[in-house]
């Protein structure tokens, strides 16, 4: 205890022992509030008051067990004196208290509840979990879930879901993973309904597989050119962990096909427009006919060979200048459907070299041997030209029918948009030449006009616009077929 400057023993100090008084202090006190108590601080200062009084008396040592207030003094005397009364009452508490513990526990954590369970009554203990009731019954007798692989092999009869189960009933029935089976307690009145166990399939590892476009080759036309490029699909193929086994699932990206078109052109108006072509020049006979062809105000279209035009560049040349369209025929006259892949990408690639070399223009339009190009060549080197073209009317000139003959094979077979099948080269062209001019003016007297194959489609106005310019290009994104 400390003795403050006066010399007497704090009021706090002493206030230790004694019952603290609730005093609100009159100058707190809300106008209007009720006064406090009667007597209420009035008590506090003479308790104070007495207090300083007899310790200010007394020195300043621990006070002595009977200087306690008096109410203390006979609680502890009475607590002795009554020890056996109150163990006894302490020991009843207890026991009750272990009783109600008891009781606790039991409601709590041992009891056992009912659960419906496909329609019966099934006890379980409170807290259980669905797993809990599904092992303690024998899963309900239900059918396991087997194990299969990815081609569809049983690997395990008993490897799939043990068993399926709904919680809930009506409309709130919802079913619940197996994972969840272990922390899902059951609760009072919950319905359950546990049926067959679920077939599951291996662990796979998935991979997309690319797949090459396939290819549709439209018929009936003269002109084929790419009308729809391919694009690469991909499939998803599993492989199955356990198995091994590999197995096609089916497209993940559907490829688009390449699609070949092939029609004639048709130029629209009342004017009619024909094509005449030439193939396997140049030749010694290739000048006469431009001859024909300037002096009659006509323009054609010629298939060259490479191996020729480097041979006759002049000639290649004098086709360009005249305001003719210069294609190819590949490069040495090989049938294209009888080369390998290589040889086909070459041949056209070599023509076209060739071809350009001589006059400076490099073309894109190609007409195959006998007009084979087939899928397989549009697959092989689709990418490389703008169209491959065919003919309505052959002149039958290889036959060497006579003048008067290839003029009227012509002109009997002309219509509007026709290509006619013609040569410069090759043999002996003699006739085509002295056929030549009949031919012109025939088809000029009915109306006729004769422009380029390109011309032609220009005129149709229904090709695309790079197969008519020639300046095809494939796309990035497409792909060719694997045809
Ligand atoms: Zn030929």
């Amino acid at each position: 205890m400390k003795t403050n400057n006066q010399g007497r023993y704090s009021a706090k100090a002493c206030r230790v022992s004694t019952p603290r008084a609730t005093v609100t202090p009159r100058s707190s006190a809300a106008p209007g509030a009720a006064a406090p108590r009667q007597g209420s601080a009035p008590r506090l200062a003479a308790t104070r008051s007495a207090c300083t009084r007899a310790e200010a008396a007394r020195p300043a040592t621990v006070q002595p067990a009977s200087s306690y207030p008096r109410h203390i003094r006979s609680t502890q005397t009475s607590a002795v004196a009554g020890s056996a009364p109150l163990k006894a009452v302490l020991a009843a508490f207890a026991g009750v208290a272990l009783l109600a513990g008891l009781a606790y526990g039991y409601f709590t954590f041992w009891r056992s509840v009912p659960v419906m369970v496909n329609g019966e009554e099934v006890r379980a203990r409170i807290h259980s979990s669905v797993e809990d009731v599904l092992k303690g019954n024998n899963y309900f007798d239900v059918k396991l879930g087997r194990l299969f692989s990815v081609g569809g092999n049983v690997l395990k009869e008993d490897g799939g879901e043990r068993c399926s189960v709904t919680l809930g009933e009506g409309e709130r029935a919802a079913p619940l993973e197996p994972s969840k089976f272990a922390e899902t307690e059951v609760a009072e009145g919950d319905v359950l309904a546990v049926s067959d166990g679920v077939d599951v399939t291996e662990p796979y590892v998935e991979a997309a597989e690319p797949i090459a476009p396939g290819l549709q080759m439209e018929a009936g036309g003269a002109i084929q050119y790419v009308k729809q490029w391919g694009r690469a699909g991909k499939q998803g193929v599993w492989t199955g962990e356990q198995s091994g086994e590999v197995v096609d699932k089916g497209f993940i990206e559907e490829p688009q096909d390449l699609i070949i078109g092939s029609k004639n052109a048709q130029p629209s108006g009342s004017k009619k427009y024909m094509a005449l072509t030439f193939d396997d020049g140049p030749s010694q006979y290739t000048q006469a006919i431009l001859d024909i062809l300037a002096q009659k105000g006509a323009k054609a279209t010629f298939f060259n060979l490479g191996t020729s035009a480097g041979g006759s560049p002049a000639l290649v040349k004098a086709v360009v200048d005249g305001g003719h369209e210069l294609a190819s025929h590949t490069n040495a006259h090989k049938n294209l459907s009888t080369v390998g892949a290589d040889e086909l990408r070459a041949e056209i690639s070599t023509a076209f070299d060739a071809l350009q070399n001589a006059s400076g223009v490099r073309p894109q339009m190609i007409r195959a041997l006998y007009g084979a190009f087939t899928a397989t060549e549009w697959a092989g080197s689709g990418d490389l030209v703008s169209c491959n073209v065919l003919w309505n009317i052959d002149a039958l000139d290889w036959k060497l029918p006579g003048p008067g003959v290839i003029t009227e094979t012509v002109l009997k077979k002309a219509f509007n948009g026709a290509i006619a099948l013609m040569h410069d080269g090759g043999g002996n062209r003699q006739q085509n030449i002295e056929a030549l001019p009949g031919i012109i003016d025939g088809l000029h007297d009915a109306g006729c006009g004769l422009v380029t194959v390109s011309e032609l489609m220009r005129l149709d106005g229904t090709f695309p616009e790079d197969v008519v310019k020639g300046t095809v290009k494939m796309p990035e994104d497409a792909a060719m077929s694997a045809v």
